[in-house]
């Protein structure tokens, strides 16, 4: 597994690493104003339901049904594909 983002910089997705806006962390960050997910590696229904603060969603996570994204696989970028596999492999299929 290569971890390109050790640690956590707070200008970043907690999840993807993607760079968030300050805006966005503010308004959908944790407390702290962290981002635990973004528009890039979540859905906006469940980035407003607190996804990006943190909180569970009861709405399904696309990284676990990529179609959700509703677009195709291979337009993602390329670190929300892998962390689309990541929980592919570790998390086990429901179906
Ligand atoms: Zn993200």
């Amino acid at each position: 597994m290569n971890r390109l983002f050790r640690g956590q910089n707070p200008q970043r997705c907690l999840k993807c690493g993607s760079h968030v806006t300050p805006e966005f962390r503010r308004g959908y960050g944790d407390e702290d104003d962290r981002a635990h997910r973004c528009p890039e590696c979540d859905t906006v229904n469940r980035i407003a339901k607190g996804s990006a603060a943190g909180l569970d969603v009861k709405i399904v996570d696309p990284l676990e049904q990529p179609g959700r994204f509703g677009g195709s696989f291979e337009e993602l970028p390329k670190n929300v594909q892998a962390l689309c596999r990541e929980v592919a492999t570790d998390g086990g299929e429901e179906r």
